[in-house]
């Protein structure tokens, strides 16, 4: 493999997948194939089993889950999103398997109309309760400001820790040993390079809160890594459940099924769940920064065929969103946020940073994700 080093790299894309080189550290081999697919075809596929094998897991899974479970209200806890992997992993948990998850919402805020829609559909026609949790409202605002304020790419991340952190706390809090995610290889195969997307650092978090946040964050839920890998997975024993990679799962499969069973609507692209998402990956992201999420998403998506390649490309071609509409939406956000439009393209347009200019412990993540990698818990490509 040849590994080119340096600012000056010219550009090449994957012959097989579409990620090219806005992932700085891809490297090609003499065919111009990536390592991501390498990755891919030499130890995701050989270890991912949704068929046989992967059943007669998930049928021992299911049975110990039941078995733990057995005169609690609930067995496990399912986050719900509404989208696609986690409908389908509730509808899948509840009538498939026979499970009795609690549904978990997490509200930041943000979320669109056809995403509420979508959990209130499911959560009805499974005759389950939802749980909510409500964000403090404030906290959050000035937690995601003071992070468009340090220029760092991924601006997801607030929200992302938010809602992760309160499902496993909630977890945790109420006994509720099995936590489902919706995480899966089929679509997920592909690892954003942890240069865009860089998750789950509370370290970072507080310090990029402390320069440039301004009020308290005093009910913010929050889960480090200690408190996430360590504490709930060794002391209180939870353990995380990746139902859809042992059941053939397809998207476009999923969707015929929750529209099917649910009336379910689908929303453009991937994580398009709310309008700040939309905004920031197809906006934020791509203009500050030159990176296109979807080019992850769809070389998933195209490993697992379930996307064309020609067709990847073709889409990859238009903006992800219409350029009128991502000006609605950055009135939107900026107004939503409490700054005007012209102080937030003021803002925008500030030198570019990433997680490196800030405090952080990436050197914990990565001893993470090793570990994760020899268990065989993470096998995509982290860096
Ligand atoms: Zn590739």
């Amino acid at each position: 493999m040849r590994e080119d080093s340096g600012q000056q790299r010219e550009y090449q894309r994957c012959s097989n997948c579409v990620m090219d080189t806005s992932d700085s550290k891809i490297r090609f081999d003499e065919n111009g194939m990536c390592d991501h697919c390498h990755n891919y075809y030499e130890n995701i596929l050989p270890n991912w089993h949704p068929d046989e094998q992967g059943q007669k897991e998930l049928e021992k899974i299911v049975e110990k889950i039941k078995k733990d479970g057995q005169g609690k209200k609930y067995d496990c806890i399912i986050g719900l999103s509404g989208g696609v992997d986690s409908s389908y992993l509730a509808y899948y948990a509840v009538r498939v398997l026979g499970l009795r998850p609690l549904l978990f919402g997490c509200d930041t805020g943000w979320n669109l109309n056809v995403a509420v829609n979508n959990i209130e559909k499911i959560t009805k026609g499974l005759g389950l309760p939802l749980y909510t949790e409500i964000v403090n409202w404030n906290e959050m605002k000035d937690l995601q400001l003071a992070f468009f304020r340090s220029q760092v790419p991924y601006q997801d991340l607030p929200q992302d820790h938010v809602i992760f952190a309160s499902l496993y706390n909630f977890a945790a809090k109420n006994g509720i040993k099995y936590v489902l995610t919706g995480g899966n290889n089929s679509t997920e195969c592909v690892r954003e390079p942890i240069e865009w997307v860089y998750q789950n650092d509370i370290r970072m978090i507080r310090d990029i809160h402390k320069k440039y946040g301004k009020r308290p964050l005093k009910t913010l839920p929050m889960c480090g890594m200690f408190k996430a890998h360590i504490y709930y997975r060794y002391l209180k024993c939870m353990k995380v459940v990746k139902i859809l990679d042992m059941i053939p799962y397809t998207k476009k499969d999923a969707i015929v099924t929750l529209q099917r069973e649910f009336d379910w609507e689908p929303y453009a692209n991937k994580h398009f769940e709310s309008i700040f998402t939309r905004f920031y990956e197809g906006y934020w992201l791509i203009r500050k920064f030159g990176y296109d999420k979807r080019k992850c998403h769809f070389s998933s998506l195209v490993l697992t065929g379930q996307l064309d390649r020609e067709e990847a490309i073709r889409i990859l071609e238009q903006p992800p969103y219409d350029p009128g509409q991502a000006m609605q939406d950055l009135e939107y956000v900026a107004k939503k946020l409490g700054i005007t439009k012209e102080e937030f393209t003021e803002m925008m347009e500030q030198p570019n940073k990433t997680y490196k200019d800030y405090k952080n412990t990436s050197w914990m993540i990565e001893l993470a994700v090793k570990v994760s990698r020899m268990l065989g818990m993470e096998r995509r490509q982290y860096r």
